[in-house]
């Protein structure tokens, strides 16, 4: 598999829960859309143009199919999962959230699925609330059933948390709150990378995740959303292509999905997401799950290493701390080993803080990492823990 991406010739790369690298297909498929086939989408008539139009549209049928979307209009193109929660949080946000609701999140929050919500809350005068975690690093589930009240407009959470890796029991945390009539979003940056997602089968109302996690490029991502939420919903960017007759004095918009797309989209962006998905559809989860235990087994062995939390399921990503080591110098230490790891708050200070850390190094796994990469950043660490303790 690692053979399959050419940046990754001499790096033992563990931070793909940040990004993924990109294999040799996708840049490809860039690569030919730009060199032979370039051209815009739905405006123009001539031949070029329709092919590409044709390419683009066919990414949006794809994903819908892989996620069980009921139809490909339920399926954006955004930016990524940051521009999609901002999009829920502006559009549907603005619309349904009166001073004095509440919206629901989870203490292990990226940043992405905190500041919308948080600038929504001050925008309507509504108040954030935050469900707690308990000690392994789960989502306290009677605290977030008896935080849902009347009051709560919109629940978000993430599908699987890119600190502590827990994967979040997503049918049973919607289940709870559809006791109440609020709206679902779930943050799935991580979830799609290393989770079968079917979005009819958890009820969600929403799912937003990004290209450039599960190897495909920067700069487009999807937001799968409820045909019958979606089409009440107003546009949030105005411009070219979300309209159909314009005047000075006012305008009309196209149908969902395309309202929301202002502008000339990320054409090769999105037929690279296209390969993308036919990459990772076709690899098994079982090779990440066991390295993830070997990963573990072997990196706790180490005499002062702390893995963070211990959820009841965790994705092939974690989160550690070594005693008299701050997490920079580990991170520069293994980059001259040609090893790359995260470190930081990893855009999730407030959960950071919870747990009493201001820093941490963060593993991650994609499909191209092996036993050897977990060997040589083992090697390479009890490495710098005895230059430490020189
Ligand atoms: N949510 C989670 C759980 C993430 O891990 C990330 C990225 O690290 C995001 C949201 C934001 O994704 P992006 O920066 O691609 O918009």
């Amino acid at each position: 598999m690692k053979s399959d991406f050419p940046a990754l010739k001499d790096w033992i790369y563990l931070d793909s829960a940040a990004t993924a690298q990109k294999p040799k297909c996708v840049i490809d498929a860039i690569s030919n859309f730009y060199q032979e086939e370039y051209a815009t989408v739905h405006r123009a008539v001539y031949q070029m143009a329709a092919e590409s139009t044709e390419k683009y549209s066919s990414v949006r049928r794809k994903v819908a199919s892989w996620i069980h979307a009921r139809q490909e209009e339920e399926i954006i193109f955004t930016k990524g999962t940051t521009d999609a929660i901002n999009l829920i949080a502006r559009s549907l946000g603005d619309l349904v959230v009166e001073e004095g609701d509440e919206i629901l999140i989870t203490a292990m929050e990226h940043h992405a699925n905190i500041i919308p919500w948080q600038m929504l809350a001050k925008r309507k005068k509504a108040r954030l609330v935050v469900a707690p975690l308990d000690e392994r690093g789960d989502i306290d589930v009677s605290q977030f059933a008896s935080l849902l009240s009347a009051r709560t407009k919109i629940v978000s959470f993430t599908h699987i948390s890119n600190v502590l890796g827990t994967i979040n029991p997503v049918k049973e945390l919607v289940k709870i709150a559809r006791r109440y009539p609020l709206y679902i979003v779930v943050d799935g940056a991580q979830g799609i990378v290393h989770e079968k997602v079917d979005v009819q089968d958890f009820d969600v109302d929403f799912y937003a995740f990004s290209g450039h996690k599960i190897y495909g490029p920067t700069g487009v991502g999807i937001l799968y959303g409820k045909k019958e939420i979606l089409d009440m919903m107003p546009p949030v960017q105005g411009g070219g292509d979300m309209v159909d007759t314009v005047s000075f004095e006012t305008a009309s918009y196209q149908e969902t999905p395309l309202k929301f797309e202002a502008g000339t989209p990320m054409i090769a962006s999105v037929i690279g997401l296209g390969t993308a998905v036919d990459y990772i559809q076709n690899l098994s989860f079982d090779h990440e799950k066991e390295l993830l235990q070997y990963a573990e087994a072997k990196l706790s062995s180490i005499e002062g290493l702390k893995i963070l939390a211990n959820p009841k399921q965790r994705a092939p990503l974690f989160t550690f701390t070594l005693e008299g080591l701050h997490p920079l110098d580990i991170a520069n230490l293994l980059s001259f080993k040609k090893i790359a790891i995260r470190t930081g708050t990893f855009c999730a200070q407030p959960l950071l803080h919870s747990l009493g850390i201001q820093a941490a190094c963060r593993v991650s796994f994609g499909i191209y990492n092996s036993r050897e990469d977990v060997d040589a950043l083992y090697k390479a660490l009890m490495d710098i823990r005895a230059l430490a303790l020189v």
